[in-house]
């Protein structure tokens, strides 16, 4: 080991488990990684993609300097950062001027930090006066967000890591924890495997990697979630396996939902599902007669037309059988991204504001505009990811600022974004990646500081804070991402504000936190007792932290109480609706997309160190042997994967773990097809009324011979 070998205590940028991770390096280069064993969502363990976060480095890959095109067409060519931030604030400041505010927008992410968001946040809002600024994080779990403000009155996943550990029945939905949350994942078989009573219920149309620690694996037919979970009600109820004193005292709304739910009998509901009738009653059982009861879900239930209803169907049975607020139980959603809880934290959703505030409530808006000493805060409803790109594809936007996020490969209608791209007339990407999809668009590319080389905070999906730490400075002109954000801003302000004190002279990350925190004091998130010194010094904390807390708080809801305007939980009656695109005669195939265990959303980073290909060197179509005898079709041959939308050319393999009438594509894949985009050309941008959160789970697909190009 070199003597000058350095340890810097960070995280993990890759998924919302959150670990600790100790940076090896020199003071100037990454070396190596190693986890950090005094981290408590972790303990010293990394996966796959953890483990080589090290390698995947490369420069090559790099946006190392600001690059500017004078014109469509013309290529980008090299510029200072005074000349491409100038020419930035003056594009949007004359947009904003002849077209108003709402010509604008940003396009933010789940991979910033903290005080990223808030940068963000405060521009779009306070200075540029729009809420059009949505997050990647409306694809990914803006229904758990409505699913809790709905049913419990506050954005807050009331469970710690810990209860995932101690509970005595789980049940994981829509959600493939081994590949997409691993370390969470093995402190759970390791829970299990000294605890074999423990049963693990997981439900999900394929059969994953997660289903090998199950009990009971329930493989519903796609998109059928609350018809399941009304179905288990209606079994808890009709077994008397719930909690009526806990109904009475805590919650209210279930004599409405005892109604609706007397239609969902076994009979009905295993046929909808697809299930048998005794797995559903064994599941209902497990669940109704465990002591304590834990659910997880993820991407499976949140991207959906119906994620709202989803989430609150399945918040129900938590609330029926009071299992929330005590040890080992509680509605846990699990967050994909490193910081798409911090996201929710600060307002980086076009109709939230920070500290847990609405955008559409009046009262919220001027107590944010106090805070920051501006007038007022904009009323017009923000666009949300889908609708954003919509509006740019229409000329409404004629100025988007996307920062460390990827849609040309993550949003769904793949095609239609990228002619939105192609034709908005200023496009801004701040990236540390120049290979990503979207930056192929930038009139603008700014290169943003990467993990290992900027400082601040995140939230991980337990409401843990941890301390991001910097390790080495970014390579050449790469910046931090807050520092990028407020230098644009404060040359945006001299623009359309001459004359008036900045609201962004910020001169650190911390300087951010310090302002953010106090706008969540008394909220139910309320951080304002945190700061980086407690951080280091006592370790990650969850909150709420309110000023002179000594520790954070594991659990919430333990003395019944909701923050809602009664102070009861909400039980939501709403009742299954069948998935929008359907099977049909030209499109016979349901296709389900996913996650592999050792990629990471569009490969940006994962793609760059070869040994994560050891796992799948390329996206495979997964069918039913049936579904291929069907088509006359041999394992790995090429063929055409057809949606309403779109075509890809792909290998398939059988594969028996997914069920005939479905199909299973990964999702990573955003232009390496033979034919095609990615897969994302496949999905439809279909989203649900509340969440706005796209259906990226549900396609009608056809699948054929392939005509090689
Ligand atoms: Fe990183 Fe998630 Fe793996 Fe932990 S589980 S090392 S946070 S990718």
């Amino acid at each position: 080991m070199p003597t000058s070998l350095q340890t810097t205590a960070s995280t993990c940028c890759y998924c919302g488990v959150g670990c600790g991770v100790l940076i090896e390096h020199d003071g100037k280069t990454i070396l190596g990684v190693q986890g950090d064993p005094k981290h408590p969502a972790n303990f010293g363990k990394l996966c796959s993609k953890g483990s080589t976060l090290h390698l995947t480095g490369d420069l090559d890959a790099r946006a190392l300097y600001p690059e500017l095109r004078l014109g469509k067409g013309l290529a980008r060519s090299r510029a200072t950062w005074d000349s491409a931030l100038d020419h930035a604030a003056k594009v949007f400041a004359e947009t904003i001027r002849e077209h108003g505010p709402d010509s604008v927008a940003f396009y933010i992410s789940g991979q910033l930090l903290t005080e990223d968001y808030y940068s963000f946040n405060k521009l779009a809002r306070a200075l540029v006066g729009t809420n059009n600024i949505d997050s990647n994080s409306r694809l990914c779990m803006s229904s758990a967000v409505v699913g809790y403000k709905r049913s419990l009155g506050a954005d807050a996943p009331p469970c710690s890591y810990e209860d995932i550990e101690q509970s005595d029945c789980l049940l994981i939905v829509g959600s493939n924890m081994a590949y997409a949350h691993p370390i969470l994942f093995r402190r759970l078989e390791a829970a299990k495997a000294a605890r074999p009573e423990m049963k693990v219920i997981v439900v999900d149309p394929r059969r994953t990697d997660t289903c090998d620690l199950a009990d009971l694996h329930l493989a519903i037919l796609p998109g059928t979630d609350v018809a399941l979970f009304h179905g288990i009600l209606h079994i808890l109820m009709w077994e008397d396996w719930i909690d009526r004193a806990y109904i009475e005292a805590h919650t209210e709304g279930f004599d409405a939902l005892k109604q609706l739910v007397r239609d969902y009998s076994p009979t009905v509901v295993a046929d909808l599902c697809g299930i048998s009738q005794a797995d559903l009653l064994r599941c209902a059982e497990l669940i109704g007669k465990s002591p304590s009861f834990l659910s997880l879900w993820c991407m499976g239930l949140n991207q959906s037309t119906a994620g709202s209803a989803k989430n609150s169907a399945l918040i129900n049975l938590h609330l029926a059988t009071g299992q929330i607020g005590k040890v080992g139980a509680g509605p846990f959603s699990l967050t994909g991204q490193p910081n798409a809880m911090g996201g929710r934290e600060t307002g980086s959703l076009s109709n939230l504001l920070p500290g847990h505030r609405d955008a559409g409530n009046a009262e919220h808006r001027a107590e944010v505009a106090r805070y920051w000493g501006v007038d007022a805060l904009p009323e017009t409803p923000g666009l949300t990811a889908i609708e954003l790109f919509d509006a740019v594809a229409e000329g409404k936007i004629k100025a988007l600022w996307i920062a460390c996020t990827n849609p040309a490969q993550s949003l769904p209608d793949q095609s239609k974004v990228h002619a939105a791209l192609a034709a908005c007339p200023f496009v801004v990407v701040q990236e540390a990646f120049f290979t990503t999809e979207t930056c192929h668009y930038a009139d603008l590319l700014l290169p943003a500081a990467s993990w290992g080389e900027k400082e601040g905070s995140v939230t991980n999906s337990e409401r843990r804070v941890s301390h991001v730490r910097r390790a080495v400075q970014p390579p050449f002109d790469a910046r931090p991402d807050w520092a990028i954000t407020c230098d644009f801003a404060r040359r945006l302000e001299h623009l359309l504000k001459p004359g008036l004190p900045s609201l962004f002279d910020f001169a650190s990350a911390q300087a951010l936190f310090e302002e953010y925190k106090h706008l969540t004091s008394n909220r139910d998130l309320d951080l304002s007792g945190l700061s980086y010194a407690i951080l280091d010094n006592q370790g990650p904390q969850q909150w709420p932290f309110p000023a002179g807390a000594q520790h954070g708080t594991a659990r919430l809801y333990e003395d019944g109480r909701f923050p809602t305007a009664s102070g009861r939980a909400q039980f939501l009656a709403e009742p299954y609706c069948s998935a929008k695109e359907k099977r049909d005669g030209r499109f016979p195939l349901l296709l389900n997309t996913g996650r592999l265990r050792d990629q990471w959303h569009g490969m940006s980073r994962t793609g760059t160190a070869a040994r994560l290909f050891g796992h799948a060197e390329e996206a495979v179509l997964s069918l039913h042997p049936d579904e291929l005898r069907r088509r006359r079709l041999q394992d790995g041959q090429l063929v055409s994967l057809r949606s309403r939308r779109g075509e890809l050319i792909v290998p398939v393999q059988a594969d028996e773990n997914v069920r005939a009438g479905q199909a299973y594509l990964p999702m990573h894949w955003g232009n390496r097809f033979l034919k095609g985009l990615g897969t994302n050309v496949l999905t439809q941008p279909a989203f649900d009324p509340l969440s706005k959160q796209p259906e990226l789970k549900l396609s009608g697909v056809e699948v054929e011979k392939a005509e090689l190009p």
